[in-house]
């Protein structure tokens, strides 16, 4: 394994930066080196890969989801909560992971969290049925327990095939699973949020999850909300010029 890891870091050392077997190899090859998936996860999604080739538009997408059994998740869901709103949307919102009320209706930020998210939305002008809406993981994790790693590195495939399909100019990422997994990063939130990040096209903005705003109390609740609200105002601020 070490081998493998030092190899391909020599290869990116020398600007080779695609492994010519599958298109997403090279991102399991990323994780690797930075040791944050296993050569069994690397192996597991070309196979995976192989055998379910990758659809060319949102609803085989969410086909393959509906038939996904690649985690431990798939077996106590009520539903897989694949995300909903406009194709050509231009700003995709992802979560962490659908809770309770998402599981049961299958659909994306219905509980308190997306009732703080349509309102944050408003409050900067975009309307919840202009953007696309979905989270890392597709099914629910018991007890609404944070995602462990071998889920997110299983489902997130879904995640990057969903951005390529949209390709949208803006991704807002909600909390640190989204953050972290979309812009493969290690760094806490309060590093990476109030700033725009670039993956590929588009322009990601990270800001506090709507679950963690509800979660805080007080005075720290007021400062976080705060500050998500200085976020969402650069969000704003660039989005509108491209409407
Ligand atoms: N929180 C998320 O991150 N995603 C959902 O779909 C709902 C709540």
């Amino acid at each position: 394994m070490n081998d493998i890891s030092s190899w391909l870091r020599y290869q990116k050392q020398l600007g080779i930066e695609t492994i010519p077997r599958g298109s997403e190899l090279s991102a399991f090859l990323d994780h690797r080196i930075k040791g944050k998936a296993s050569l069994q996860e690397l192996i597991s999604t070309k196979e995976y890969e192989d055998k379910n080739p990758v659809s060319t538009d949102l609803d085989g997408l969410r086909k393959m989801v509906d038939n996904c059994n690649r985690c431990e998740l798939h077996k106590k869901r009520q539903n897989i909560v694949f995300g909903e709103g406009p194709e050509n949307a231009k700003l995709v919102v992802v979560g962490e992971a659908p809770g309770r009320e998402e599981d049961m209706q299958g659909r994306p930020f219905v509980g308190p969290s997306g009732e703080l998210l349509t309102d944050m939305l408003n409050a900067i002008n975009i309307s919840r049925k202009d953007v696309f809406i979905t989270s890392v993981i597709k099914c629910r994790p018991p007890h609404n327990r944070t995602p462990a790693h071998e889920e997110i590195a299983a489902c997130s495939f879904f995640l990057r095939h969903q951005l390529k399909l949209i390709d949208p100019p803006f991704i807002l990422a909600l909390g640190l699973v989204a953050a972290q997994t979309l812009l493969k990063e290690k760094a806490p939130l309060k590093s990476l949020r109030g700033r725009f990040h670039q993956l590929g096209n588009a322009r990601v903005m990270v800001i506090y999850h709507p679950a963690y705003l509800l979660r805080s109390k007080g005075s720290q609740q007021l400062d976080l909300k705060r500050v998500a609200w200085k976020d969402l105002q650069i969000l704003e601020k660039e989005y509108a010029k491209c409407r």
